[in-house]
């Protein structure tokens, strides 16, 4: 009997060590340097001679960069990306703690849901929770990937594949400061651009099928603002915040992190017409008039680093290339190039990293990668995704301005989310089940079993939460 969706999710998120390395190919170019090219190089690097990276974006330092222009918002690790990190990085939560992540040993994070407090505590960590800037996280990840002896990153800009009849052959790129396009050849690419990654156009040029597309119009509107973090001013340490759709509510997303270098990062978000500005005054009264006290205190009292710095996403997208009936050899994709999420829920980066994970599941199987398509990669692949985009488009149907259909059985799943997240705020372990699923450390069928939502059913008629 095939799997379940379920088993396959817990094979592949598992964290045990990979397999032994097993050389299968000459050389592997993964383009794109950002979370999801680096773990890809990362897994490669077991089954290549020589990976190279083409990155368009000189990457050094910690500071954010024009190809990531999300990286200067709020970037929550979820614990199923830091336990691959920790997987395919051994040591890699306590190297960052040295290299400057802070680990404050507090397990007091405040989650409000609706304006309620959630009552039931933290567990205590079994390792340090990395709570940092989203480049500082991914510098951490590009020394590692960089130390290795067969990865090499080179800058420059991917303008196409190089294709023969049946499979991917090599990348043409614009090298930093040349004018001319170069040809590199390579057994297997790796598409890691993103979610504006132009691979589907590339494979509809030399007459292949674009994978297909679907979207759902979150229209997300993101400020965040750095301050120096300030114990008189606030003892806020982790704080997240959601005001969810329904019973007259605006849904707002709030947050508070304690990240590097003593500083708060602090995020407001809305959606469609909800939109916060770059002006200080406006971010701190908004700060103050739809958000937990600690977030106008620390707007009005803290030191803010810089200004405030606004993001929109139109959207939440997939392209789904398991489906495709014919895809060359020689590639596959990999992160927001496959997959990009409401960010609210924090999964982008940890589906990169479990995508490097299928990976290395599809190469440990010894696969000719230049005479065979990747399509058991994908196939893996669209587990993540489908695991993700439940969770994120599920809640998301529920926002006033999305008039998508509703998918069949949506009304009794959503009646079960209320049900569960109302009983997450006082219930331990429904709130544990529940956040191993937001977490991404359990499939989402951990939440369909009957005795979960019999239990929080029971509790709401007994009047308990
Ligand atoms: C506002 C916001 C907040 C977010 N918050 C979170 C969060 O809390 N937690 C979380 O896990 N995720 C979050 N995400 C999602 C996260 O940013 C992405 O999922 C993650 O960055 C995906 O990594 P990636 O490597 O696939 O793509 P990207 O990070 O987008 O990187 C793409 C890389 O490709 C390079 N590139 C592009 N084109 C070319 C080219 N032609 N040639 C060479 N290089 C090229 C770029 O320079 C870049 O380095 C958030 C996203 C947004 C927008």
């Amino acid at each position: 009997m095939a799997p379940s969706a379920a088993q396959q999710f817990a094979e592949i998120s598992t964290p045990e060590p990979p397999g032994p390395p097993r050389i299968l190919m000459r050389q592997a170019v993964v383009l794109g340097g950002s979370m999801a090219g680096l773990m890809a190089a990362r897994v490669l690097s077991d089954h290549a001679e020589q990976v190279l990276i083409i990155e368009r974006d000189p990457t050094e330092g910690t500071g954010p960069r024009p190809g990531v222009p999300q990286g200067t918002q709020v970037h929550a690790l979820l614990p199923a990306g830091q336990t691959q990190l920790d997987r395919w990085f051994p040591g890699f939560s306590e190297g960052a703690v040295e290299a400057g992540a802070p680990d404050y040993g507090r397990t007091d994070g405040r989650v409000y849901i609706n304006n309620r407090l959630r009552e039931v505590p933290d567990p205590p960590p079994q390792r340090p929770i990395l709570i940092t800037t989203r480049p500082f996280l991914e510098s951490q990840v590009r020394r590692r990937v960089l130390d290795l002896p067969n990865v090499t990153m080179a800058f420059g800009r991917a303008e196409n594949l190089v294709f023969t009849e049946s499979a991917v052959r090599g990348v043409r790129y614009v090298p930093e400061g040349a004018e001319e396009v170069t040809e590199i050849a390579a057994d297997l690419v790796v598409d890691a651009m993103g979610r504006s990654s132009r691979l589907n156009d590339w494979l509809e040029e030399h007459g292949w099928p674009r994978a297909p597309m679907q979207r759902m119009p979150i229209k997300l509107n993101y400020a965040s603002a750095l301050f120096e973090r300030d114990e008189s001013v606030s003892d806020a340490w982790v704080v997240i915040t959601q005001e969810t759709p329904g019973g007259g509510r605006v849904p707002r997303i709030g947050g508070v992190l304690s990240v590097e270098d003593n500083r708060w990062l602090m995020l407001v978000a809305g959606y469609d017409e909800d939109r916060p500005s770059r002006d200080a005054a406006e971010y701190a009264q908004r700060c103050r008039a739809y958000f937990p006290s600690m977030f106008g205190d620390i707007a009005e009292h803290g030191r803010m680093i810089g200004g405030v710095i606004t993001y929109h996403q139109a959207d939440s997208r997939r392209r789904d290339f398991d489906t495709l009936e014919r895809l060359p050899a020689g590639l596959v994709a990999a992160g927001d190039a496959v997959a990009s999420f409401n960010p609210v829920y924090g999964q982008g980066m940890t589906s990169a990293t479990l995508h490097a994970s299928c990976l290395s599941a599809w190469l440990q199987t010894g696969p000719d990668v230049t005479t065979t398509p990747a399509k058991p990669y994908f196939d893996r692949v669209r587990v993540i995704v489908d695991a993700a985009w439940q969770v994120s488009t599920f809640a998301d149907l529920g926002l006033p301005h999305i008039t998508s259909g509703q998918p069949r059985g949506y009304r009794v799943i959503r009646w079960a989310g209320d049900l569960l997240l109302r009983a997450s705020m006082k219930d331990e372990p429904t709130c544990r089940r529940l956040n191993s699923v937001t977490a991404m450390e359990q499939h989402p069928a951990a939440l369909a079993k009957p005795g979960v939502v019999l239990r929080a059913l029971r509790l709401r008629l007994l009047g308990r939460v």
